[in-house]
């Protein structure tokens, strides 16, 4: 499944956008890898990221992970 990739605000990595199940948007890293929480899902053509239970995402590698948390400039979006 591809996914429209979209470059960092705050850092060279791509990100994909998607909405959380509570309808803010949230970029997540374009590789899903060990460690990862966030399962995209396209729901009514919209890119959905769903956030897996620690105990559901232990030892998978198709999860991906916040960008929020990768990101080099993480402090510049919290601060926001
Ligand atoms: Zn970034």
């Amino acid at each position: 499944m591809e996914h429209p990739t979209e470059k960092c605000r705050s850092c060279p990595a791509q990100v994909i956008w998607a909405t959380t199940e509570r309808g803010k948007t949230m970029p997540v890293d374009v590789e899903p890898g060990p460690g990862g929480n966030v399962q995209l899902v396209e729901q009514y053509g919209q890119l959905t990221a769903v956030v897996v239970p620690a105990h559901r995402a232990f030892g998978r590698k198709d999860l991906r992970m916040s960008h929020f948390v990768t990101c080099p400039q993480a402090d510049q979006w919290r601060r926001r």
